[in-house]
């Protein structure tokens, strides 16, 4: 296949290029580097079937050639960056999936939405079926990210129903592993950074609110078995396994051996309690499900960040 891949040199957009060429597919990776970096997809400069775009998706997107598919990852996702780019990031999730689209439908191609957890908000359902509807706040500061992304997502099944696009829509959990940018501001990079620096490790509220962390080989693993699939979606990708934050700071501190203290800082307006998928969809349509505990995860992750430090 030849695929459009935008978000191409983010974190998970460039891990899921690895995998696509690894596996024959050819790929065009459009990015605007608003949060993604070059340093990211460096290896792959001069492989076949590898080519780059420098492009901002939410203006009119151009690729010469036959595409059989175009994914859509483009985004600040970090809670940090998409409030530091409000505007940027309702435009990528709006302007930039309705150009997307637009490029799928001119192709021919099949479309796949890279959508989020963060469509189901501070979710009153635990753990989260892709049936809940979400409980998002659409003025709060994270509406930027939660409203674009469910906007993506209805656009993306108007262009399934009204024109007969052929579309598939992921909803990725917190994910995490090699390539995070260390000032990006989640809380696993965060605390990893501040662990192998030997200063605080940040905890925002009393650290009793819980994520369910997907290693990222699993989660790409994941995207292509769906873009593979026949299922339409909403799929959720993610790991089950839930843990508090406190939970994850100690097993920081468990792994790197570091002896910084943790320190409690306000909790983020509207930062959801608790999140964690049900992910009986994908085991049934995918057969898919995550292989990498929390632990060694954790262990690779912090090797990457003691390398790349
Ligand atoms: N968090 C934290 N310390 C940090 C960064 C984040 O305690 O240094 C918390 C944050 O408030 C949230 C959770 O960790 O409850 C996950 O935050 P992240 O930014 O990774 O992603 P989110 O799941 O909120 O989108």
């Amino acid at each position: 296949m030849r695929v459009v891949l935008t978000g191409a040199a983010g974190f998970l957009g460039s891990n899921l290029c690895d995998l696509l060429l690894d596996r024959g597919d050819s790929v065009v990776a459009v990015d605007n580097l608003c949060t993604g970096s070059m340093a990211n997809i460096g290896h792959l400069a001069g492989r076949d079937g590898f080519a780059f775009q420098r492009q901002d998706v939410s203006n009119f997107v151009h690729v010469a050639g036959p595409v059989d598919a175009v994914m859509h990852l483009a985004s600040p996702a970090s809670p940090k960056d998409y409030l530091e780019m409000p505007i940027q990031t309702l435009k990528v999730g709006s302007l930039g999936t309705h150009n997307t689209l637009g490029l799928a439908k001119d192709k021919g191609a099949r479309y796949f939405l890279a959508s989020t957890s963060e469509v189901y908000g501070d979710p009153q359902v635990h753990p989260q079926t892709e049936s809940y509807w979400g409980h998002v706040n659409p003025i709060g500061p994270r509406g930027v990210y939660d409203e674009a992304k469910r906007f993506a997502e209805a656009m993306t099944m108007a262009y399934h129903r009204a024109e007969g696009l052929d579309v598939r829509i992921s909803r990725t959990f917190n994910t995490y592993g090699p390539r995070m940018r260390p000032g990006d501001g989640r809380v696993v990079s965060n605390l990893i950074v501040q662990a192998l620096a030997g200063t605080p490790l940040t905890i925002y509220g009393d650290g009793s609110q819980t994520r369910s962390f997907c290693y990222v080989d699993d989660q790409v693993r994941g995207l292509v078995a769906l873009l593979d699939s026949h299922h339409v979606g909403p799929v959720n990708i993610g790991n089950p396994d839930e843990f508090t934050v406190l939970e994850l700071a100690e097993a920081v501190l468990d792994v790197t051996g570091s002896t910084s203290e943790i320190v409690f800082e306000a909790l983020p307006v509207d930062d959801p309690t608790q999140r964690c998928p049900d992910i009986s969809l994908a085991a049934s349509v995918l057969g898919w499900k995550p292989d990498v505990a929390l632990r060694e995860g954790l262990e690779r992750t912090i090797a990457w960040f003691a390398a790349h430090a």
